[in-house]
């Protein structure tokens, strides 16, 4: 196919059907553009995906995806699109050390950060002594300048955290958060995630849990809604190459040999294929070059089904455990039911393989949930995504491109862009709408597509 250049719509084309193509794609149709939305694979979504487990028939997300109040922008796209009913927001987090005990955490009527002052001051995982320590922690942490960076485990170190305080603290909520090894994890990620979080707003850290599988959420209605605005889509095929033509307008070259013509392109694949995609085209831009510098973590989740429930609670932080978090999914239609373990920055312990993880988990398990001694694990399976996201590491910003390149009418956008945030569902639909926003802008329409922070 040929698509001929219109006289009066430019064409975009986006590659790439993760949550950041999708919000780019969605937001330039609806803005005027003509867009073309090309998808390798036969299904959006991206990495926020989902498979049929050929044991029971069920699908399955390929994990847990959470998001939180803070994440504005995920909000917008899945209420504009209509699908935003599907994610249920649960206020409360429940903290579980291997004896069984639980600490809840629930803001109260007060403003951030002493909504949560009555839940940490109850915790039982944490002494008085760590009480104090990490309130001084956290309050100095607030002072540091958003700008600042440095290596967050010697910021710790000399800000009077002890050993026990990262453990049972500031390490379960930034593995999960950042994907990311302590030993990496930077100031600024840091901060930023407790800020977000803690500080600004007391519904901040409320969950987001899809209460459909994440293929159903991402699935038909979004299509429908892009079609709607006028998007259209391609599946089942991978953009080979594109090129630039001497007119400055571009070529996209698709694996079953079509061609298609387009003003802009967004490269909205995965930061690994952005240099191989573009070919010698990307040498013309320094900071394609630059992405060589990032690094990306697993995420390993253990599925779990078992012939009764273990625990009443919808999801459980798992303290001194290799799981740093279990979800309740319910029971299936053969009766079973059915959790998942999710383990960030897996890559220490993939080394032993799938089977010794499996049999972790489940040697874990019974100290926290008496019930699992007397509950028969029907099936287990370990999913592991090697390169799940980058790591928000110290220093990881340089690495990171801005959403426009030094190419005329090439944009980029996905989660490694710069956003502002770590490798989240908000960050990647933050990109699409950053990179919309600078297509629309160098067509003198100044529109905001980004949906203002939490307050
Ligand atoms: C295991 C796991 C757990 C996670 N947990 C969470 C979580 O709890 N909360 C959260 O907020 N985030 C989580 N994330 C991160 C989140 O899924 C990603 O940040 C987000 O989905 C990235 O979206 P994206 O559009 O930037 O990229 P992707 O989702 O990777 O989308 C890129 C798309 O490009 C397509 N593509 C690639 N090459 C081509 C080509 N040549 N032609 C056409 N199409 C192409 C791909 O098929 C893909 O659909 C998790 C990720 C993983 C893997």
């Amino acid at each position: 196919m040929d698509i001929k250049l219109g006289m009066k719509k430019a064409i975009t084309v986006v590659i790439g059907g993760g949550l950041a193509g999708l919000a780019a794609a969605g937001t330039l149709s609806r803005h005027g553009q003509k867009v073309v939305l090309i998808e390798s694979k036969g299904k959006i979504g991206g990495r926020a995906t989902s498979f049929v487990d050929s044991a029971s028939g069920d699908l399955i997300d390929n994990c847990q995806h959470v998001s939180m109040k803070c994440c504005t922008n995920l909000q917008y796209f899945c209420e504009e699109i209509g699908i935003g009913h599907y994610i249920k927001d649960e206020p409360s987090m429940f903290w579980r050390t291997p004896d069984g005990k639980t600490s809840l955490f629930k803001g109260v009527q007060l403003p951030a950060p002493l909504h949560f002052a009555k839940s940490f001051l109850g915790a039982h995982f944490l002494n008085w002594n760590e009480k104090i320590r990490l309130s001084l922690g956290m309050g100095l942490l607030r002072l540091t300048k958003e700008e600042e960076d440095a290596p967050f485990l010697e910021w710790l170190a000399n800000h009077f955290q002890s050993q026990r305080c990262i453990e049972r603290f500031w390490a379960p909520v930034l593995i999960s958060a950042l994907n990311t090894p302590m030993e990496k994890v930077g100031l600024h990620y840091a901060r930023k995630v407790f800020v977000d979080v803690f500080w600004k707003n007391s519904k901040a850290y409320q969950l987001g849990l899809p209460v459909v599988p994440l293929s159903r959420l991402y699935g038909e209605e979004v299509i429908s809604w892009l079609k709607k605005t006028g998007v259209e889509i391609r599946f089942g095929n991978a953009v080979k190459t594109v090129g630039l033509k001497s007119d400055s307008s571009w070529e996209v070259l698709l694996d079953n040999s079509e061609v298609i013509n387009a003003d802009n392109i967004v490269v909205a694949v995965p930061f690994q294929r952005v240099a191989d995609l573009l070919g010698p085209i990307a040498h013309l831009d320094p900071a394609i070059g630059m992405l060589q510098g990032l690094r990306t973590a697993p995420i390993t989740s253990v599925h779990l089904w078992f012939d009764r429930p273990i625990t009443d609670l919808p999801h459980v932080v798992l303290l001194d455990s290799i799981g740093q978090w279990l979800f309740s999914r319910g029971k299936n239609e053969q009766g079973e039911y059915y959790y998942q373990v999710v383990i960030s920055s897996s890559a220490e312990l993939l080394k032993s393989g799938h089977d010794a993880v499996l049999k972790t988990v489940m040697a874990e398990l019974p100290g926290f949930f008496a019930d699992v001694a007397k509950a028969q694990l029907i099936r287990g399976r370990v999913v592991s995504e090697k390169q799940a996201t980058f790591e928000s590491s110290y220093g990881v910003d340089e690495f990171r491109p801005l959403q426009t390149t030094q190419i005329k009418g090439l944009y980029l956008a996905g989660d490694y862009t710069q956003t502002g945030w770590p490798a989240t569902m908000e960050g990647a639909v933050r990109s699409g709408y950053l990179a919309a926003e600078r297509i629309l802008e160098n067509e003198g329409k100044r529109v905001r597509c980004l949906q203002p922070d939490m307050r």
